[in-house]
C-alpha cells in the first residue's frame, strides 16, 4: 500500500541555511527557464542572437499527435519542441515525427529535443561552471524543471493559469531512490538528503512498516521544515464491504453553527479555528503589521513570517481536528452518506445588481464575504476528503447523495417548503412536524443512501446509546436555538426510527 506521509525535520543551523539557499537557487532557476520559454513562444523564436532557441512554432495535434512544422502556437504545448543550434554540442533525440519532409529538415539542419530536454541539459552544464547550481543534486534541478512541465501541462490540458514567475517557493522533491532512511532512535530517526546530509526528523509514525521509500518532498511552511514521503508500507487495503451486507448508515450534514450533524443525533462543534473573535482579531492584527511597514524593508519580512507563523497554526489545528470529526464520524456506521456539495460555487461572490439606471442596488456582498469567510474556515472538502479515507482503510463505504432540498424536506410528509426552515429550528407548514433543523437534514441524507435495514433497529450500533451525545445534553441551550430551550428533553428520548418510513420523533412541539 502507497501512502504519504509528512515528517517535521529538525535541521541543524547550517543544513537550515543550505536549504534555504537551495530554494532561492531553484526558485531563480525555475524562473529563468520560465523566461526563456516564454521569450521563445512570444518572439516565435525570430530572435537569432538568443543563445539557444526554442521552437514553439511547430506544433502537434492532441488527439492525434501528428506533428506540423508551420506555425500556429496556440495549439502548441510548449513541451513539444525546441532547436538548439548545432554549436551547443549536445546529445539530441531522434526525431519521432512521421512527416517525412519535416523530418528531413530537422535532421539535417539541427537537433531538436523538449524544452524541458534541453534545459536539463543545459541545466547540467550549468553545475560544472556554477558553483551554486554544483551544490544542488541534480535530481533536484532536473525535478525542477520537471515541475516546471507540469505547470505547462496544466495550462494546456486542464485549463489552469499559465505558468507564474514564483515570487518564492517553498518545496523541492528528490526522485525515488534517492533519500535514504538511517539511524532509526526512540524519538528521533534521521534521513540521508544527497547535498545536505544526515538530517532528523521528528519521528511520529513506526517506520519499520516502510518497505520503500519513493519520491520525498521538502517543505517549508510557516517557517518549519517538512518532509513528506511517499512510502510502500507494508499491509493492504481492505476489501469494501457491499452495501447489502452493511448493517447501519449515519448521514452528514455539514454547517457553520454545527460543523457536521449526524443523523444518530450527536453533534460536532464548529470551532471556526480562523474566524473566531480571538484569531480573526490576531490575523487582522498581523496583516495590519504587515501594510505598515516600509516596502522592501526587513522589518516587513519579518512581519510577513509573523502572519506565516500564525496561519500555519491555524491550518495545522484545522487539520487535526478535522481528523477527529472525520474518524469520529466514520466509527459511527458501516456506511456514511454525504451531501454532494459544489463548494467552489457556494464561495462565490454575489452577484452585482443593476438598477436599470447605470448605478447598483445593495446586494449583501459583504455579508456573503463573511460567510465565504466562515464556509471556507470550516473545510468541508477537506473533511469529506479525510472520511473518505478513513473509511476507505476501514472498508466503509460512503455514498454522496443529491443534496437538493435535504433541509427543506419534512421528514414525516414529505413536504417541500422554504419555510419549513426556521434557523436551527424546523417546522414543517403542512403537517406541523418539528425537528432540529441540521439532524432532520443528516436524517433525509441517510435515507437518501436507500439502504433498507431490518425492522429491529436496536441492533443497530449508531443507535445504541449513541443517540444523544451527553455534551449536548448537559450544555442543552445554544444560543440562537431559542425554541428547544426549555424542551431538552425533546432530544433525549432515543429517536430510533430515523431510518424507515416509521420515523418516531417527538410529537410536543415547544413552539405551537
Ligand atoms: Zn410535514
Amino acid at each position: 500500500m502507497q501512502v504519504r506521509w509528512n515528517f517535521k525535520l529538525l535541521p541543524n543551523q547550517s543544513q537550515e541555511t543550505t536549504l534555504e539557499d537551495w530554494l532561492v537557487t531553484l526558485r531563480k532557476h525555475r524562473n529563468y527557464a520560465l523566461r526563456e520559454r516564454k521569450d521563445g513562444f512570444e518572439t516565435n523564436n525570430k530572435d537569432a542572437s538568443t543563445q539557444i532557441i526554442y521552437s514553439y512554432g511547430s506544433y502537434c495535434e492532441l488527439d492525434s499527435k501528428i506533428e506540423y512544422g508551420s506555425c500556429c502556437p496556440l495549439t502548441c504545448p510548449v513541451l513539444k519542441h525546441g532547436f538548439i543550434p548545432q554549436d551547443q554540442e549536445l546529445a539530441f533525440k531522434e526525431s519521432k515525427t512521421r512527416d517525412k519532409e519535416t523530418k528531413k529538415v530537422l535532421s539535417t539542419t539541427i537537433g531538436w529535443d523538449s524544452a524541458s530536454g534541453i534545459q536539463m541539459k543545459v541545466t547540467s552544464q550549468l553545475r560544472q561552471s556554477l558553483p551554486h547550481f554544483a551544490a544542488i543534486d541534480s535530481c533536484v534541478l532536473q525535478r525542477n524543471i520537471a515541475n516546471l512541465d507540469t505547470a505547462y501541462s496544466n495550462f494546456w490540458k486542464h485549463n489552469r493559469g499559465f505558468p507564474q514567475f514564483l515570487r518564492r517557493l517553498d518545496s523541492f522533491e528528490y526522485k525515488p531512490g534517492r533519500v535514504i532512511l538511517r539511524h532509526i532512535r526512540k524519538n528521533y530517526a534521521t534521513v540521508y538528503l544527497p547535498g545536505i546530509g544526515d538530517v532528523k526528523f521528528h519521528r511520529s509514525r513506526d517506520l519499520s512498516l516502510i518497505q520503500d521509500l519513493r519520491t520525498c518532498t521538502i517543505k517549508r511552511e510557516g517557517g518549519i521544515w517538512y518532509i513528506s514521503m511517499l512510502v510502500e508500507i507494508s499491509g493492504t487495503l481492505p476489501e469494501l464491504k457491499p452495501l447489502d451486507e452493511c448493517l447501519s448508515v449515519v448521514g452528514i450534514d455539514v454547517g457553520i453553527n454545527q460543523l457536521v450533524a449526524l443523523s444518530d443525533g450527536s453533534f460536532q462543534e464548529n470551532k471556526r479555528v480562523a474566524t473566531n473573535k480571538k484569531k480573526a482579531r490576531r490575523l487582522a492584527m498581523r496583516q495590519r503589521a504587515i501594510s505598515r511597514k516600509q516596502k522592501g524593508s526587513k522589518n516587513k519580512i519579518k512581519a510577513i513570517k509573523k502572519l506565516a507563523k500564525q496561519q500555519h497554526k491555524i491550518a495545522q489545528s484545522r487539520d487535526g481536528y478535522n481528523w477527529q470529526v472525520a474518524s469520529t464520524i466514520v466509527k459511527t456506521a458501516d456506511v456514511v452518506g454525504r451531501e454532494d456539495l459544489n463548494i467552489k460555487n457556494m464561495v462565490k461572490r454575489a452577484k452585482p445588481k443593476h438598477d436599470g439606471l447605470g448605478g447598483y442596488k445593495r446586494n449583501g456582498a459583504s455579508q456573503k464575504t463573511g460567510l465565504n469567510r466562515v464556509i471556507l474556515d470550516a473545510g468541508w472538502g477537506d473533511i469529506f476528503k479525510k472520511i473518505a479515507w478513513l473509511a476507505l482503510k476501514a472498508g466503509k463505504p460512503v455514498v454522496p447523495v443529491p443534496a437538493k432540498h435535504s433541509s427543506q424536506e419534512c421528514p414525516s410528509c414529505g413536504h417541500i417548503d422554504k419555510s419549513n426552515r426556521e434557523g436551527e429550528k424546523f417546522l414543517c407548514v403542512a403537517c406541523h412536524h418539528t425537528e432540529h433543523a441540521d439532524t432532520k437534514a443528516s436524517r433525509t441524507i441517510a435515507k437518501r443512501v436507500g439502504l433498507v435495514f431490518p425492522p429491529n433497529k436496536k441492533t443497530l450500533p449508531a443507535d445504541c446509546g449513541k443517540v444523544t451525545l451527553s455534551r449536548h445534553q448537559s450544555l442543552g441551550v445554544e444560543a440562537r436555538n431559542q425554541a428547544y430551550g426549555n424542551h431538552r428533553h425533546v432530544w433525549e428520548t432515543p429517536t430510533t426510527g430515523y431510518l424507515g418510513d416509521t420515523a418516531q420523533t417527538p410529537k410536543e412541539s415547544p413552539c405551537l
